[in-house]
Order: structure tokens, then sequence, then C-alpha cells
């Protein structure tokens, strides 16, 4: 009887290594492929020995349990250290971040007034300003026609500014709070969204001080009483060429996506009597992944960036504010995130300027939490030109969202022991610092730099 189920469990292993082999060449993950196959070769080798020299069924009952207890240890819930995570206690001058500092022109007013206020940044934001900048030419991955590619994509997200408020119909359409927020996630993902939520707008969503273009300076007044944020997928394909061009190619790309959805649900939401405004790329009143996390889209891990549950950091987020009544989504407290996130480290490992902690959460202006430095980061997108995205390749919960990394994304939320095995998998399977894919084919144009 022992020796049917260990063949019954061999059988079922191979199966699942052989059919991953198939899903990694399919994902272009060759080096994760040729590691399934080889795992796949011994196993069968050491599992046939038993069987072709006739063992003892006492060897057999020992070999079904080993199997059996390995399998239970990795899918029973085992919960781990709670993580507790909090909510911010202050608001964010917009001002202060690094994309509104690097639209200040030197020897300006504004240029003087900012850094009179704060001369802790001057020396930091010099270095940037030596460099030759985002989508520039002289940059480390500079590539004219994807360059002109992405600035094509953010100049068409740009003349969305005109369009993210606008007249409200003199008419209210009646409809329940349930049904309009039912109908507006389902439109939102049939038109391409990958998740919609919803949240009470708070406080800390909303930045204090508008930090770009016209709204600089101008305290931030939104009254709304509900935010929707909404994800897209960024390619798994593009994004593994971090930091080459087609990365920042695909983040404007989906800017521009994200962009349209909002400021298309904003104008709906406008037409039917209710105030809304749509918060994009460059025109944020909110901060989207402080809004995400709240209206249950995902959590936020070491680097700073929104974890979705199916395709962990891979998306971009855009919101819209809006005082429609609607059915807020429960807040998201994925403890299994953090509890990864605290034992990865890999984004830490890969990041070229050394932005991310590699240390555990800190006390940073009253709140648990991790942050980057955003000057380190910056400044390297300056240097390379692209907006870089490598902790983002990296990161394992940015695998396709399909069968094998499902499982995998489900055992890391399951259990803490899983988490460990999923850790070192990751590693052995695509290395601790996995390297740059080669660029689509498509995008491989010869072009005279
Ligand atoms: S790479 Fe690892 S540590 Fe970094 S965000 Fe992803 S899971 Fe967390
Ligand atoms: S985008 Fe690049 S430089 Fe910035 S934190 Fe991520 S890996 Fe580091």
């Amino acid at each position: 009887m022992f020796k049917i189920i260990t063949l019954i469990i061999a059988v079922a292993v191979l199966i699942f290594l052989i059919s991953s082999v198939f899903i990694s060449l399919n994902e272009n993950e060759k080096h994760a492929a040729y590691r399934l196959l080889s795992l796949s070769v011994i196993f069968s080798l050491l599992l046939s020995v038993p069987f072709i020299f006739h063992f003892s069924e006492f060897y057999f009952a020992v070999l079904s349990g080993i199997f059996i207890l390995i399998i239970l240890l990795l899918i029973i819930p085992v919960k781990g250290k709670l993580h507790k995570t909090e909510t911010p206690k202050t608001q964010i001058d917009e001002r202060n971040i690094m994309f509104s500092r690097a639209e200040l022109i030197p020897e300006t007013e504004r240029f003087i007034n900012y850094y009179s206020e704060h001369p802790e940044n001057l020396e930091k934001d010099n270095k940037f300003r030596k460099n030759s900048g985002l989508l520039q030419a002289g940059t480390a991955k500079y590539n004219s026609l994807l360059f002109a590619l992405a600035d094509a994509s953010f100049y068409t997200v740009e003349s969305f500014k005109y369009r993210v408020d606008g007249k409200l119909s003199e008419t209210k359409i009646p409809v329940s709070p349930e049904k309009i927020t039912e109908f507006i996630k389902k439109y939102m993902e049939f038109s391409g969204a990958k998740a919609c939520g919803v949240t009470e707008l708070k406080k800390y969503h909303l930045y204090s001080y508008g930090g770009r273009g016209g709204a600089y300076g101008k305290k931030l007044t939104n009254t709304h009483k509900f935010a929707i944020a909404i994800t897209v997928e960024m390619s798994k394909k593009m994004t593994d060429t971090a930091p080459a061009a087609p990365t920042v190619t695909e983040s404007a790309r989906q800017y521009l996506e994200v962009g349209k959805l909002a400021v298309q649900l904003a104008a709906f939401i406008r037409n039917t009597g209710y105030s809304a405004r749509a918060h994009i790329d460059g025109n944020y009143e909110v901060i989207c992944p402080l809004v995400a996390k709240d209206a249950g889209l995902g959590e936020i891990g070491r680097m700073g960036l929104l974890m979705t549950p199916e395709l962990g950091p891979r998306v971009r987020i855009a919101v819209v504010t809006t005082s429609l009544e609607m059915i807020p989504d429960n807040q998201f407290q994925e403890n299994s995130v953090i509890d990864f996130c605290i034992q990865c480290k890999k984004c830490a490992v890969t990041c070229p300027s050394q932005a991310i902690s590699f240390s555990d959460r800190e006390k940073i202006n009253e709140v648990i939490r991790w942050q980057i430095n955003q000057e380190a980061c910056y400044t390297y997108w300056t240097k390379s030109g692209t907006d870089c995205s490598k902790c983002l390749q990296v990161c394992p919960y940015s695998h396709p969202n399909n069968f094998l990394h499902n499982i995998v994304r489900k055992g890391i939320k399951n259990s803490v022991i899983f988490r460990k095995f999923a850790l070192t998998g990751d590693d052995f399977l695509y290395g601790k610092k996995p390297k740059a894919k080669a660029f689509p084919e498509f995008m491989k144009i010869d072009v005279n730099n």
C-alpha cells in the first residue's frame, strides 16, 4: 500500500514540476525552466531506485510519511507574527516630492523660496540636476525611439489635465449606492482595469499643498466623501527589461491607460449629477497607493509601492474622488505581505541606487513603515533616463498571474513556513539578483542613437 501512496505522490510532484517547466518556457524564464527540468530528472532518478531494486514496504512507509509531512507543512495555515499596519497621522506636502522638486527652475522665486524653507534638500537635489534627466539624450539607457514613444504617452496624459474636473449635470440620476458601486466596478474591469475599489476619502489621502504646475503652493481643499482607486497591469515582458527603455515606455503607456479610465469615470459621475475629479499622472491631489490600500486593492510593501494580490507591484494606479454616495470596500490588511517583505529584501539587494531599506519597518512621522530614499531613486532615474523599475521587476509578487504563481501566492498568504520555501524557491529559479531580459522582439528596432 505504501508503495502505491509513494508512487501517486511522486507522479503528482513530477506532473507539477514538468508543467512548471512549460509554464516557465512560456514566460521566457529559461533559467527557471532549466532548473525545474533538472529537478524533475534528479527527482525521477532518485525515486526510481527503490522501485527498481524492490525496497521493503517499511522503506516506502518512511518515504511516503516524509512526503506527506512536507506537503502538510506547506499547506497547513501557520499565521506567524502579526505585523500591525498603521494609517498616516500627517499629510504630505506635494512640494516635497521629487517630481515637484525636479520642476523647480534655478534662480526663480519658487526655487529660492523652496530651498530657503528646505535647505536640507538643496545639496541632494543638485546631484540630480547635474544628470541629463528622465527621457533625455546622454542618459545610460537612452533609446531615441522608445524614449520618443514614452514621451508621446506622457504628452497625451498631460492633455487630460483640462479634463480631470468639469461641469456638473443639473439633473441627478437616482441610483442606489449599492447598484452604482457595483456598476462602476464592473464597468471599470470591463474597460481594462485590473481592479477597482472604493474607500471613504481620508485627510491623509490628500496632499496638504499642491506641488505641480498651477496648483503649486495652493492649499488643497478636496471635500469629496469617497475615492475610487483603479489599477491597470504593466506588461511583464516590458518590465522584465528594467532598467532599460521598454520599462519607461510601459510605465507611460499604463499611466495613459489608467488616466483615460479615471478621466472618463469622473466625467460619467459628473454626468449623473455628482461632483468628481480624476487624479492622474502629474495631476494628483491624492497619494494613490494610500487610497488604493484603503480601497482594498493591496498592501504597501518594502519598496513603498502598492502590492496587489495578483500582480504585486506591477500595476499603475489612478483615483477618482467624488461626492457620489458609494459603498466602501473593507480595508486591506494582509499580514503575509509585510511578513514576506521582512524576509525577502530582493528589491533592496537589486536596487541600483541603494534607495531601499534592508532594515525592518521604522517609525517615520509617528507611523511604523518602510520609506525609500526618494532622492537616491530619482537621481538614478536622471542618470538612466528611465524610471528604472528594477525593484518592481525582481519582486517575487510580480510574476505573471497564472496557475503556477497563484499556487505560490496562495501558499505565501497561508503559511509562514511556505513563505520561507517560496523565497528560497524564487532565488533558486530566478536568481538572487535577476538579470534584465531582452527587449520584446518588436522593440528591437535598429535605430542610430
Ligand atoms: S522584492 Fe521582496 S521585499 Fe521587496 S517589495 Fe517585493 S516581496 Fe517585498
Ligand atoms: S526604481 Fe530603481 S532606483 Fe528606484 S527604488 Fe526601485 S530599484 Fe531603486
